[in-house]
């Protein structure tokens, strides 16, 4: 049987740097569910689809084919067979990602290739409704959380290294905003299962969360 891991937590708590770091270390499977998500939303911003009309979301999703590939183990994500992965990691699509994925017809869609793909390898899977709902049954569950002024100056620092504009307050407000959709939205909210562990990465390094996880799952081998 297939080993699975899941990786719960909110936006900005380091899961997928954590999850591909370990992926790497362990030779399982990274999947980035976000980026599934993404996908799917930037595929209503090309269309000109607003995220309030449900109408045109549901037959939209209907023309949508997302599938996964990997090129030297990383994820690469295809929309309709052309390779957006270089897309999907903006302010833009994430926002559009967090507010379309509280219709029930896109998570069936990517909750169903999610599942098919966690069936046959080892993978470690990360998202908001791993551990609750795509994976109920993973045997290592994490809910890597830290707090809102930690996650936003670790996205500030991020973009300001790119060379990008970014105003802290801005993004820990932008923050505070998909936390609280996320956690709020009728359909697979964002919540620790209840068999899941806690780690609250406010005060570690990277190379500590891993270790740390790293310690937990070789305690449910
Ligand atoms: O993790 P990432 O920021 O890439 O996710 C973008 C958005 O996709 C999240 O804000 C969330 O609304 C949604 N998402 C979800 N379920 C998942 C992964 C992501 O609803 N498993």
């Amino acid at each position: 049987m297939a080993f699975n891991i899941a990786i719960d937590g909110p936006a900005g708590a380091g899961k997928s740097t954590i999850a591909k770091m370990l992926a790497k270390k362990m030779k399982y499977i990274y999947v980035d569910t976000g980026a599934m998500y993404r996908a799917m939303a930037l595929y209503f911003l090309k269309n000109n689809i607003s995220p309030d009309d449900e109408v045109r979301i549901s037959d939209a999703v209907k023309q949508v084919d997302i599938s996964i590939e990997y090129v030297d183990g990383a994820q690469q994500v295809l929309l309709n067979g052309e390779n957006v992965t270089g897309e999907l990691r903006n302010e833009a699509v994430g926002n559009m990602a967090s507010a379309t994925s509280v219709y029930p017809i896109v998570r069936k869609k990517l909750v169903a290739l999610q599942q098919k793909l966690a069936k046959t390898a080892d993978v470690i899977m990360d998202g908001r409704d791993i551990g609750t709902c795509v994976l109920p049954d993973a045997q290592v569950k994490i809910y890597l959380t830290a707090s809102v002024q930690t996650r936003a100056k670790r996205r500030y620092d991020e973009l300001s290294e790119k060379g990008e504009s970014a105003d802290l307050a801005m993004i820990a407000k932008d923050i505070e905003e998909r936390d609280y959709r996320d956690m709020n939205r009728e359909i697979s909210p964002l919540k620790q299962a209840e068999d899941a562990i806690l780690i609250d990465s406010s005060e570690m390094t990277i190379e500590e969360v891993v270790a740390a996880i790293e310690s937990i799952v070789k305690e449910h081998k």
